[in-house]
């Protein structure tokens, strides 16, 4: 895989370099599949496990790339977005003379499903508070909350690492669904505890990498997002559907260039008394 620079208003695809460069959009629309990661398919042409790539992407405020690919599977790599967010930064960002365009919530817009719930709100930036809840000793209940401008995406977000039970690593494997899956690539509990040697990055590394999937599955609405995002116990369909109802229901917001993000971005809360 390798990254290279786009021009401004390219939003980020995917090159199958050896499909005769066949190009898939990184869009809502191409989603294919969400099951245990989000594919993207186009004419046939699939590209899978996209959201710690556009996570990073999305997370380091880089909205033009070409991402070139000579297999349908993109690296898992330590199973993080970490070595991604490393490999960006090392080659650099630049700063495009486009104005960006922001989505910018006007109306809540929710999904629901059983105990499942996934809903965005009107807010001044771009916030995500996510909740889950696991039957296990490690996990429970964890929460953990991102806001740009005051969370580091890099240090708090990128290094969380997939996780998942061996039972249903095994079952997965058997069924030909994953083909890597092991301690070099997620964090994998039995019963009891986690099997790593190394042990956890964080206490809450479980919720942490579910707002890494979060961020890089929102990045197929093709803008960043002004609003705040509530997950609890949600996951790749679930994001995947609240992204396209709200692309369908485009009068739950608005785009808005730089200049008016900026502005409401910074504007001082009103005065809570007065001077004379
Ligand atoms: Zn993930």
């Amino acid at each position: 895989m390798r990254l290279c620079p786009a021009p401004a208003n390219t939003g980020v695809l995917f090159r199958r370099t050896d499909l005769e460069g066949f190009i898939i959009e990184a869009q809502s629309r191409n989603v294919a599949r969400v099951s245990y990661a989000t594919s993207l398919m186009k004419k046939g042409v699939l590209i899978s496990t996209t959201e710690h790539l556009l996570s990073a992407l999305a997370g380091l405020n880089v909205d033009n790339a070409l991402v070139e690919i000579d297999n349908l599977e993109l690296p898992i790599l330590d199973g993080s977005a970490r070595p991604f967010v490393e490999l960006i930064t090392k080659a650099g960002i630049r700063p495009q003379r486009a104005r960006r365009g922001f989505i910018r919530i006007l109306k809540p817009v929710e999904v629901v499903d059983g105990v499942k719930r996934l809903a965005v709100y009107p807010a001044d930036v771009f916030r995500v508070t996510y909740l889950i809840a696991f039957p296990h000793p490690l996990i429970g209940e964890q929460s953990y909350e991102f806001a740009a401008g005051s969370s580091h995406y890099a240090t708090e977000i990128a290094p969380a690492r997939t996780f998942g039970f061996l039972e249903e690593l095994e079952m997965l494997r058997k069924n030909g669904l994953i083909r890597g899956g092991s301690l070099e690539n997620a964090v994998v509990l039995n019963g009891k505890g986690v099997l790593n040697p190394e042990g956890l990055r964080f206490p809450d590394e479980f919720c942490r990498h579910k707002l890494l999937d979060l961020i890089g599955d929102f990045s197929l609405l093709g803008h960043p997002l002004i609003g705040h995002v509530v997950a609890e116990r949600a996951g790749h369909a679930m994001h995947a559907q609240l992204v396209s109802r709200l692309l369908r229901e485009k009068h739950s917001w608005k785009l808005v260039t730089a200049p008016e993000a900026t502005a409401k971005l910074v504007s001082e809360p009103a005065p809570a008394f007065a001077t004379n």
